[in-house]
């Protein structure tokens, strides 16, 4: 046994509201048992209108951070104390960390997690190698494109539906950032060595997503941020063309180590068995 509740374990958890879906608990506590902490991950389920008295009350129970999920994500960053960089330039927030003092810091580890699972499977990949494409404007695709900037992407073409979305975050994260038009596909592809998928199109329940990729540049990596499935039919058109392909599981994975390595001391690993058990969950 692992835990042991009489010497003061490590707490921490998830919210969100509804909180059931979330696959955060199956993370935390694989690492938890893996590196055999004494400590407890639980969903927690939060209303919105209880945001306020939820994270004080986990303050005050000792509680060392929090996930936050679905609807909390934006609501959650005018109620920590502090903001990371990050965070406060994507507008949302998914961990929490509570300090001694109990002082909440909001932070936003998606583009880390984005970033590492590129790396893991491409060490070589550098940002910096030509002009990223991204399909999608909304939450997933501020924390991508926030993340290939700060890894000195020369510049992001940006494609959505709903092209007034890709105007906003352009006019936001600054100059290296421009909206293509979303059925202007071809032209956007120029030259391009990061290519990424952050709608929801592709998950299970939406429309595929297929486009032309013919026009991408023969090194260009490709990657998906759907995770259910896995392989996608983004991907799976890529490797047609003889890209080099990234799926989203990883990111999922990886944007959880900030949390973990700051709430229970130990910085963890994501590992085959870690991937296998979320590919058969
Ligand atoms: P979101 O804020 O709701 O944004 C959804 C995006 O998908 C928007 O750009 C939307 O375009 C586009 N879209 C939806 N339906 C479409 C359609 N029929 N045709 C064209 N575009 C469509 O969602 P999000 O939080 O950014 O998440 C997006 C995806 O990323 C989800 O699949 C999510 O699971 C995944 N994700 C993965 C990770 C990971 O760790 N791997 C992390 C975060 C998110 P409009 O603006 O025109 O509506």
């Amino acid at each position: 046994m692992v835990n042991n509740i009489n010497k003061k374990p490590l707490l921490a958890g998830v919210i969100g509201h509804p909180i059931s879906h979330s696959k955060s608990p199956l993370l935390q506590n694989y690492w938890l048992s893996r590196y055999e902490i004494n400590g407890f991950y639980i969903p927690i389920d939060v209303r919105p209108q209880d945001l306020i008295k939820s994270i004080e009350a986990l303050v005050l129970l000792g509680f060392r951070g929090v996930n936050v999920t679905i609807p909390h994500k934006v609501a959650i960053l005018s109620i920590a104390d502090t903001a990371t960089d990050r965070a406060s330039m994507i507008g949302a927030a998914n961990t929490l960390y509570f300090n001694k003092e109990g002082k909440v810091t909001a932070d936003n580890t998606d583009g880390y997690g984005f970033k590492q699972n590129i790396k893991s499977y491409d060490p070589l990949w550098e940002a910096r190698t030509g002009p990223a494409v991204v399909f999608g404007a909304g939450g997933a695709a501020k924390a991508v494109i926030h993340a290939l900037l700060s890894e000195g992407v020369p510049s992001v073409r940006i494609l959505n539906r709903t092209r007034i979305k890709a105007e906003m975050i352009a006019e936001h994260l600054g100059n290296r950032v421009e909206v293509i038009d979303w059925y202007a596909i071809k032209e956007a592809l120029n030259g391009a060595t990061t290519i990424i998928n952050t709608t929801s199109l592709g998950m299970v329940g939406q429309p595929s997503f297929k486009p032309d990729l013919s026009n991408a540049s023969p090194e260009a990596r490709v990657i998906d941020l759907v995770y259910n499935p896995v392989d996608t039919e983004f991907l799976k058109g890529a490797r047609q063309q003889g890209l080099k392909t990234i799926d989203g599981l990883g990111m999922l994975l990886y944007q959880a180590e900030p949390g973990f390595t700051n709430w229970f001391n130990v910085t963890p690993s994501v590992d085959e068995k870690l991937r296998a058990i979320f590919l058969n969950d």
